[in-house]
């Protein structure tokens, strides 16, 4: 029986639903994907769970959010005429506003009529003798592909803690990651937000004019740096377009983050105090994630690290008015950049507000949510609805919802049961013909993700190309090119003050899940330089098999 049959149980005889590649996902990665792969004729089918394309965008509609690497560089470049003619309101722009973006690329491109919304799927299973993968979707229907992709998205799982008594609240509760479509008005109620990383510092000072009360429970004070969000102006816009060849060259050739900026060229302790300390004020003063590129080692040495902490943390102190809280919002426990970093508007200054109260939750772990409230050091916080700002599992989570085997059975789980396991994050051994976009052991998450997105979309797309025009049937990592990767991405993670935080990049924030540092940073412009020279190597790494070496070797 063929993996196929043995997925749907059904017979799939010829003229069943066969396509050259299932892409699952239709947020930016998996939509430029299937604009790629049309270029080169194929047929494609794109499954998205989601009941529109966007992905993020789709899912995270939460009050406050949107982008915190500036939207005329959160983009994509592949067509100078959409990047000439979208019209970005602000600097950082707002979600809605990022969905309608992804929703006229997909009526621009003609994308709609290959993504099949509101399916999920649910197993993948190479079938060796047919050098296909038979993929099952939610409908209960199963296809055929040559190649399979996933675009399932590095934050797109999102996590609702095991926290006793969360299931008798009586309240709403809500998760940033799934967010209502409808408008929330938390006007006159008594509002609870539980985590303060990127997704609770956006929201939290919007609520905070909406609602009776706010509480903020908070386990780990986080770094945060003013947006300085503005509209920007028609001229704004221009300055940019004109400069757009040279900005897209070096975010995605020069820049360790894919976003455009000045590049260091001193550490923090080559400066005396004096000169650090407005270099730092003029970073603050421009606001952004390019604070920490002001200078060349504070993802590197620690006493650097310190200088730009501390002047994080007196900000903080001097925004705050009550000194207690203040303390409470300087963090203290992980290296200045070593978690992602947030870009906030107001968030520190909304504590100043009577109506927001700050809870740590370190010292005093949340007992149990009872019907109306928070429970924590034997007090209970009245609220009337709940707002899980509490993160994904991130990187591996979506990819391990999907019951995938490979070679000899083996499930992607199995073999990632101690940590992802990939050559260049685009392929894991044992897995022919299945691509991982922006996967684990790919800068992705450190970066600008929409210059990763297109960096592995071209790639995959040339790749596939390669693979047809010299009659290959399959491809796949070779077990020691995949270890010495992932032995490369950890050794250099090691260089970096990364580790020393429990952060999501480390799966820390999934009990039980392994703590491997999982992005690759080495930097965007150097991990492209790699998969370049790897591809112009006939692709060094990877095997590739033609159709008549298989049968020869099948009959031999
Ligand atoms: P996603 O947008 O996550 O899309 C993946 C899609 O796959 C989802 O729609 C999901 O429903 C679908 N999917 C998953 N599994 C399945 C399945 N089994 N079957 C069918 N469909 C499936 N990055 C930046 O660089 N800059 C930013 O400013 C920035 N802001 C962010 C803000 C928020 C709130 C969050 C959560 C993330 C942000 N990111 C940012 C990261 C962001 O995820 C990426 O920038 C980018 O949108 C990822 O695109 P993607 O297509 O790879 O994944
Ligand atoms: P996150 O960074 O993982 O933050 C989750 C928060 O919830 C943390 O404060 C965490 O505390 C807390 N938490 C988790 N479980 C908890 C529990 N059981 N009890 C109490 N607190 C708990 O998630 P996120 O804020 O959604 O952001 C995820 C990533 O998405 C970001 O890092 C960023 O890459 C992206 N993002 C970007 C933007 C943007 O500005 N454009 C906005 C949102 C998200 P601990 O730290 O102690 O674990």
């Amino acid at each position: 029986m063929s993996a196929l049959q043995s997925i749907s149980g059904k017979n799939n005889a010829p003229g069943s639903e066969s396509y050259d590649v299932v892409v699952v996902g239709a947020g930016f990665a998996g939509m430029y994907m299937l604009h790629k792969l049309r270029g080169l004729g194929l047929s494609v089918r794109v499954y998205e769970q989601g009941g529109d394309v966007g992905g993020t965008w789709y899912w995270n509609r939460y009050p406050g959010a949107r982008c915190d690497v500036e939207s005329m560089q959160y983009s994509y470049s592949f067509s100078d005429e959409l990047q000439q003619q979208w019209n970005w309101s602000e600097r950082y722009a707002p979600q809605p506003e990022i969905l309608r973006y992804a929703n006229h690329v997909a009526d621009r491109f003609g994308l709609r009529s290959d993504i099949q919304l509101n399916t999920r799927v649910d197993r993948a299973a190479f079938d060796e003798s047919e050098n296909s993968w038979s993929v099952a979707t939610s409908d209960g229907r199963a296809v055929s592909a040559k190649y399979v992709v996933l675009a399932t998205g590095c934050l797109s799982n999102a996590r609702t803690p095991d926290i006793k008594g969360l299931s008798g609240f009586k309240g709403q509760v809500y998760h940033t990651g799934h967010w209502p479509h409808e408008q929330i008005d938390f006007t006159g109620r008594r509002v609870g937000v539980i985590g303060t990383g990127s997704s609770g510092i956006q929201l939290v000072p919007v609520i905070a004019e909406q609602a009776s009360h706010l509480t903020v429970f908070q386990r780990t004070a986080n770094f945060s740096i003013p947006a300085r969000n503005a509209a920007l102006t028609e001229a704004e816009r221009e300055a940019f377009r004109a400069k757009y060849p040279e900005i897209r060259r070096f975010a995605r050739e020069e820049a360790r983050n894919g976003i455009y900026t000045e590049m260091p060229d001193r550490g923090a302790l080559d400066d005396g105090d004096d000169e650090r300390r407005a270099k730092y004020e003029q970073r603050w003063s421009r606001g952004g994630l390019t604070f920490m590129s002001v200078y060349n080692n504070l993802a590197l040495d620690k006493a650097a690290n310190d200088t730009a902490a501390n002047f994080v943390r007196e900000k903080i102190a001097e925004i705050v008015k009550d000194p207690q809280t203040a303390k409470l919002l300087q963090p203290n426990n992980h290296p200045i950049g070593s978690k992602r970093i947030c870009v906030d508007t107001d968030y520190f200054a909304a504590f100043n507000r009577p109506n927001v109260t700050l809870v740590d939750i370190r010292s005093n772990p949340i007992e149990e949510i009872t019907a109306n409230a928070v429970r924590t050091g034997g007090k209970d916080y009245q609220v009337d609805a709940l707002v899980l700002a509490t993160g994904f599992d991130a990187m591996t989570g979506s990819v391990a919802k999907i019951d995938i085997s490979g070679r000899n059975g083996q499930t992607l789980n199995q073999k990632w049961a101690a940590g992802p396991k990939t050559y260049l994050g685009l392929m894991s051994a044992g897995f022919p013909n299945l691509f991982i976009i922006t996967g684990p052991g790919s800068p992705s998450v450190l970066s600008n993700m929409i210059v990763s997105i297109e960096q592995h979309v071209d790639w995959i797309t040339d790749c596939i190309g390669y693979m047809r025009r010299r009659g290959f049937e399959a491809m796949e990592a070779n077990t020691v090119a995949e270890d010495h990767w992932v032995a490369h991405v950890n050794e250099v993670a090691h260089t970096t003050l990364y580790p020393q935080a429990n952060s999501w990049y480390m799966g820390a924030n999934i009990p039980g899940k392994p703590q491997i540092f999982m992005p690759y940073i080495g930097g965007v412009g150097v991990y492209r330089q790699i998969c370049n020279e790897v591809a112009a190597k006939g692709y060094e790494g990877f095997a590739m098999t033609a159709a008549e070496t298989q049968k020869m070797a099948a009959s031999s």
